[in-house]
């Protein structure tokens, strides 16, 4: 199911129409129904803003943003000149906020922006940014509100916090059960396959091999992430099984085990049963 085509968006054939301009996979599609169920009853009116994207729109993005086309911000949401910036540092700035084509969590059909129009003050356009979302933003009850029920959906936000590499994105929620199998399907190899035959601005050889870190980067905080945030968590559980296990080993003491071990059953040789004749064969 989740094939190289599927996860670097060359197909849709994974997603089904949720509402109007928007599709997700079936099961993600059925979950996020129950979400928005339980947002509505909270007063929230629950609307995803982004869902499914394929590879050729994530490219016009990419494309538009490398050719100045489309407008890049900097890391506070200021306004960049791309044009005025070498290749590796456009790409790079692209990619604090925008995927590679073939590496966007909106190829997958598992993963969404959501918003509340009726939050969003009269006249005010949608933007998409921290500052909406955040304490003191006209989304934040809904941000409050789905940090505590996003999980009971089996969703989460797989930009919670800045890793180096994407931006914060609150509004970005995932379906995690099927999201979990694309991040593992989506590899380096995978990517580069799909971008063969492709115009994808800056991805010229010369950029491929000397910014492969990039490559690496935006995928990793993508998908692996956690494991960098993580790492010492997974070390202190080890060390908690290892310290574990020399206490249960010092346990054992073989003195005391001795001492009261239990006492066994009598032996039986069963020799009442022998005859006295010698069955032995004689020599002749
Ligand atoms: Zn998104």
């Amino acid at each position: 199911m989740m094939d190289a085509l599927t996860v670097t968006g060359r197909t849709d054939r994974h997603v089904i129409p949720l509402e109007p301009g928007h599709r997700l996979q079936p099961e993600a599609a059925a979950a996020f129904g129950q979400l928005q169920h339980a947002a509505a009853l909270a007063g929230f009116s629950l609307r995803p803003a982004n869902s499914f994207r394929d590879f050729e729109r994530q490219m016009g993005i990419w494309n538009g943003k490398f050719h100045g086309q489309r407008p890049l911000l900097d890391r506070q949401s200021r306004p960049l000149d791309a044009l005025t910036l070498a290749t590796g540092a456009r790409c790079e700035a692209i990619l604090h906020w925008s995927a590679l084509p073939g590496a966007s969590r909106h190829h997958w059909g598992t993963d969404l922006d959501i918003y509340d129009p009726d939050l969003l003050p009269p006249g005010a356009r949608l933007q998409l940014t921290p500052e909406e979302y955040l304490p003191g933003g006209y989304f934040a009850p809904l941000t409050r509100w789905l940090d505590r029920h996003l999980g009971d959906y089996s969703f989460f936000r797989p930009y919670a916090c800045y890793r180096g590499g994407v931006a914060v994105e609150p509004w970005h929620i995932s379906y995690r059960p099927l999201a979990d199998r694309a991040a593992q399907a989506l590899n380096p190899v995978v990517l580069l396959q799909a971008w063969r035959g492709q115009e994808v601005a800056g991805s010229a050889r010369s950029w491929r091999i000397s910014s492969g870190a990039i490559l690496t980067i935006s995928i990793r905080s993508r998908s692996m992430g956690w494991l960098a945030d993580y790492w010492w968590v997974v070390l202190l559980v080890l060390a908690g099984m290892l310290i574990g296990g020399v206490k249960a080993l010092r346990r054992v003491d073989a003195t005391s085990y001795l001492k009261n071990r239990p006492e066994l059953p009598p032996h039986r040789d069963n020799n009442a049963q022998w005859d006295e004749e010698d069955d032995w064969p004689k020599k002749p």
